[in-house]
């Protein structure tokens, strides 16, 4: 985040209260209303009132028809088509979401949904599959690398801390990149986040340790920058699992080992195995590792996002 201005976010208008479903309500949530908005600013869209739908309206769902497009279809009017609404509205719009570094989506809605959406068949009211919303197609087409979640993707804590870490590392990725960065900034950057890196995809970690080391100095730099922003965004949407956690705070212990007594060791050891058995936050561990690096500081541990989130990221994930 750049100075004190709020992260943006994008958010489907239901979701913080206002009444522009179908039938004049609303879904407000209260986690993404009074946790997230206490951190963000909102930026809150309607795809289907965007698209003069107006409220209240006919429902619609999803529909594949024989050629195989899926179209938003009446309810009760099969007559009724809004693709052409919704997708004309969600072209328009797109390029004023580029200064966003989240979105979040209602899930279930033809328009909004992000996954699992019920696509049905086209003569009939019978679900044949699931599918993707059209404005959040639409979303996902224009912003590969955006980090989108619908909310029924955060109801346990560990996921909606995952959804904030991905937001926070997206805009300091975004705030390099537009800043127009040498190799010797991105090699930086890497660096600070080689441990956050290593606890979502051990596989892109190495990837991308060699895209910088190596291919950086054979190829383009914006072509490094590329690459390295689409692996990124992959590597940090895969959920670290306890397992992963685990694998990067022994990690991190190897560079304590040299100056740890014993039974400082053994207790974190300790604290480790109780947090893989699932009896303990992660912020067990984290807090106690990051007590020892205090009293031990290391140049390279001192930087690692991965256990010194900036401030407002640290506040947010603890709030949750
Ligand atoms: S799910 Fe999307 S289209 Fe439906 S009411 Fe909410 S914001 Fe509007």
């Amino acid at each position: 985040m750049i100075g004190q201005q709020r992260i943006r976010i994008g958010v489907s208008s239901c979701l913080l209260g206002a009444e522009v479903r179908f039938d004049g309500r609303h879904k407000r949530d209260p986690f993404i209303s009074e946790v997230l908005g206490r951190h963000f600013e909102f930026l809150p869209i309607c795809p289907e009132v965007g698209a003069g739908m107006g409220v209240p309206r006919e429902p619609v769902n999803l529909v594949r028809f024989q050629d195989g497009s899926i179209h938003a279809v009446g309810v009760e009017n099969s007559g009724l088509n809004v693709t052409g609404s919704i997708r004309a509205y969600s072209d328009c719009v797109m390029p004023e979401l580029a200064s966003l570094r989240g979105y979040l989506l209602k899930s279930r809605s033809p328009s909004c949904g992000l996954r699992d959406v019920p696509v049905h068949a086209e003569n009939g009211r019978v679900q044949i599959g699931t599918g993707t919303g059209l404005f959040a197609d639409s979303l996902l087409s224009h912003y590969p690398l955006l980090p989108v979640e619908q909310e029924s993707g955060l109801v346990s804590p560990a996921s909606r801390e995952h959804f904030i870490e991905r937001i926070f590392a997206y805009d300091r990725w975004l705030a390099l990149v537009e800043s127009r960065p040498t190799l010797t900034r991105l090699i930086d950057f890497h660096t600070r986040h080689k441990l956050q890196i290593l606890s979502h995809h051990q596989l892109i970690y190495r990837r991308l340790g060699r895209l910088v080391a190596e291919t950086a100095s054979t190829v383009g730099l914006d072509e490094v920058l590329q690459s390295y922003g689409s692996q990124l965004t992959i590597a940090l949407a895969h959920p670290a699992s306890r397992n992963d956690q685990v694998n990067v705070m022994q990690h991190l212990l190897g560079y304590l080992k040299p100056v740890l007594d014993h039974d400082a060791k053994q207790e974190f050891l300790l604290a480790l195995d109780v947090y893989k058995a699932g009896k303990t936050p992660l912020c067990v561990p984290l807090d106690l590792i990051r007590h020892h690096f205090s009293c031990h500081p290391h140049p390279f541990v001192e930087c690692q996002v991965y256990l010194y989130p900036e401030q407002q990221e640290s506040l947010l994930r603890g709030s949750i």
